[in-house]
């Protein structure tokens, strides 16, 4: 199984890429925010309630994003231990965002006898992320990528609360950053890179 956490901040092109990698390793895409706005949009009570702290740029509860990542991995496990399984494995996008979430996915993984290869951070400016995000907002019809103020304050709760997580991976010797400006598809290859480099010394 390969178990991916794509790290960076908001408009590194973590979505981008993991549509790229889930593609070339046939992985299931976990993406917390995306999770989130179907919430938003089917109008449930989670959703509604995590609307109020997205819609301000901050961060929604651990125990809520760990609960949904909790129901999906359960999911998508084979239906019998004995069954082969189709999937090659995760991609987690925009989770963790904290230590805790880190601790907690360990800990989910470790009862279905697998564990995160590694964390690939794609490092880009804050200037930059803030001219993407409001490109971005042009189309992408997501209120918060639409105000520069709001886009900041996710940048700034990225920076103070899910910065710490990459220190969290390093300790596990299992934190690789790469230069997240530049052509797609050579981001692409230096993420395959390290993902090839990352199974291999998992053997
Ligand atoms: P994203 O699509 O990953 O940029 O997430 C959009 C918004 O959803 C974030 O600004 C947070 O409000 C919320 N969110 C997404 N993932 C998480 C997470 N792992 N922990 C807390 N909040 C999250």
């Amino acid at each position: 199984m390969l178990n991916l956490v794509l790290f960076g901040p908001p408009g590194a092109g973590k979505g981008t890429q993991s549509e790229k990698l889930i593609k070339e390793y046939n992985l299931i895409h976990l993406s917390t925010g995306d999770l989130l706005r179907s919430q938003i949009a089917a109008g449930t009570e989670l959703g509604l309630r995590a609307k109020q702290l997205m819609d301000q740029g901050l961060l929604v509860p651990d125990e809520v994003v760990i609960g949904m990542i909790d129901y999906k991995l359960r999911e998508n496990q084979p239906a019998a231990a004995s069954e082969t399984p189709t999937v090659g494995g995760f991609i987690f996008d925009g989770f963790p965002r904290t230590v805790p979430q880190a601790e907690a996915l360990d800990h989910l993984l470790a009862q279905y006898d697998t564990k995160i290869t590694t964390m690939v951070a794609l490092v880009v400016d804050d200037e930059e992320l803030i001219r993407r995000l409001l490109k971005r907002g042009e189309t992408s019809g997501r209120p918060d990528d639409q105000n520069e103020e709001l886009i900041r304050r996710r940048v700034m709760e990225y920076n103070n609360k899910t910065k710490p997580v990459a220190d969290y991976y390093g300790q596990q010797d299992k934190y690789v950053a790469i230069d997240g400006i530049g052509d797609i598809d050579t981001i692409f290859e230096a993420i395959c890179s390290e993902i090839k480099r990352a199974d291999v010394g998992a053997e």
